[in-house]
């Protein structure tokens, strides 16, 4: 769509010459798409004659026939996880400690505990600067935290550095006691308060930073808890996030605790909507299926991570039942704690992992797999507003190159980016219509004084 006027109209940077990717459509591939930017928007898609003809600005950006993307995302990342980096590495000896989505007995207490450390601002925000940079270098604009502390370092480090987050409380009121039965280990009233607070002071509209509030695990929160979150949700307006479903044996415990299934106590309470994003789901049957599907649930997917830890959720075939079903994907990596994940390596996890599990090479589609790492509004809490190149969207833009002898044969955009394309392709990361990366450098950023200083920081916690 273009706007027709006689006079050109002024916008900020306008990228031409390059090839629209959207995974929805598959129309003939043409190499001479462009965008116009005004403000922290997209004002203008078309053909690079027109919107050159139609619009003046003081940036051009030539993508050289490579791929103008929306901005990727990694809806699922554990950001104060970054600090383990401080340990030193030693070869592990047997299982590590997430290890097969591990024991929910164990795990949970850890991660409750976990969610509620206090952490200085400037020891989480030095950290995570060089890993925010790292991400954006690789085309993500948007990252989303499953659960941390340190939320106020994280919210500086992200404004920093340019990138889009969300971030919030992630809450807890119940796990196992030292006999491993599940109670109500706090009172659930304060720990909405303080999330309350939190979201009081950080949620905004506009900016890179928007609010969420998370749940720990659904076999972690009561009944009222539930509810709680569900319904701060609705009053500031966030997504509400819930780790939940992950692995057949974390579902028969929640059964064993509480008498009913994670997705019949999640209805009862409120929680399932479309502001809900349900983490993991690497074990939903037909009925959790159809429950999201008509509450408008999207649900987060985290191929390379859970391969890596093992969690073997791809043999339950569920992400195609759910694309089948046609609920959102959106594909995270939840794997902060040993590696900044590319959207390359997510995506081509998950055709990996689902194409083998299902045994058949049409399991999950490149297009598919695209959707899941660009489909972003719903988890950061922008939806409808971020994910797709359009007049009216937030203005996230990812230039990627094809010119590399890696990308040999056809440049149609969808295998060229679901396929072939690399960090180093990377060339232009624009960030809610701010250019943080052109020509694959930062405009405003010395990447290596970044990394030096959360190299220090993590020396001195040693
Ligand atoms: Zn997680």
């Amino acid at each position: 769509m273009t706007t027709t006027t006689s006079t050109p109209q002024p916008c900020d940077t306008i990228v031409f010459n390059g090839h629209l990717l959207d995974p929805h459509a598959s129309p003939e591939p043409s190499a001479d798409g462009a965008i116009a930017i005004s403000g922290a928007e997209i004002v203008a898609v078309g053909t690079s004659q027109a919107i050159r003809s139609e619009w003046i600005a003081p940036k051009h950006i030539d993508a050289r026939g490579g791929v103008i993307s929306p901005g990727f995302i990694d809806a699922h990342v554990h950001l104060s996880g970054y600090l383990a980096a401080a340990a030193r590495y030693v070869e592990p000896v047997g299982e590590g400690l997430f290890s097969g989505g591990s024991n929910v007995r164990e795990i949970v207490p850890f991660v409750a505990e976990m969610t509620a450390m206090t952490l200085p601002p400037e020891l989480t925000a030095t950290v995570l600067r060089p890993a925010f940079a790292a991400m954006l270098k690789s085309g993500i604009t948007s990252v989303v935290d499953a659960g941390s502390s340190g939320h106020d370092g994280i919210v500086q480090a992200a404004n920093e550095m340019g990138i889009r987050a969300a971030i919030g409380p992630s809450l807890a009121d119940s796990w196992h006691d030292d006999d491993g039965v599940v109670i109500r280990q706090v009172e659930s009233g304060p720990l909405l308060d303080a999330a309350e607070a939190w979201l009081t002071d950080n949620v905004s509209t506009e900016g890179l930073v928007s609010g969420l509030i998370s749940a720990v695990e659904t076999i972690a929160c009561s009944d009222e808890l539930l509810a709680g979150i569900a319904q701060l949700g609705e009053a500031f307006d966030v997504p509400i996030h819930i780790h939940s479903h992950i692995t057949e044996p974390s579902d028969r415990a929640h059964i064993d605790v509480y008498g009913r299934t994670a997705t019949a106590r999640l209805r009862d309470s409120g929680f399932l909507s479309q502001r809900c994003v349900a983490m993991h789901v690497g074990n939903a049957k037909k009925a959790d299926i159809d429950a999201f599907s008509e509450t408008g649930v999207t649900v987060n997917h985290n191929a390379l991570g859970n391969a890596m830890l093992g969690f073997a959720t791809s043999q339950h075939q569920a992400i195609p039942a759910m694309i089948e079903a046609g609920i959102p994907i959106v594909l995270g990596s939840d794997f902060a704690p040993s590696m900044v994940a590319t959207p390359f390596e997510s995506m081509r996890a998950a055709l990996a992992m689902h194409r083998e599990a299902v045994g058949t090479d049409n399991a999950l589609s490149l297009e598919q797999a695209i959707a899941m790492a660009t489909n972003s509004g719903v988890a950061v809490g922008r939806p409808g507003r971020v994910g797709r190149l359009e007049v009216g969207q937030l203005a996230d833009v990812v230039v990627i190159d094809t010119a590399g002898i890696h990308h040999l044969g056809d440049r149609h955009p969808i295998p060229s980016v679901a396929l072939r394309a690399r960090p180093n392709d990377v060339r232009t990361v624009i960030v809610n219509g701010d250019i943080v990366v052109e020509d694959g450098d930062f405009t405003a950023i010395d990447e290596y004084e970044v990394l030096e200083s959360g190299q220090a920081m993590l020396a001195s916690m040693r």
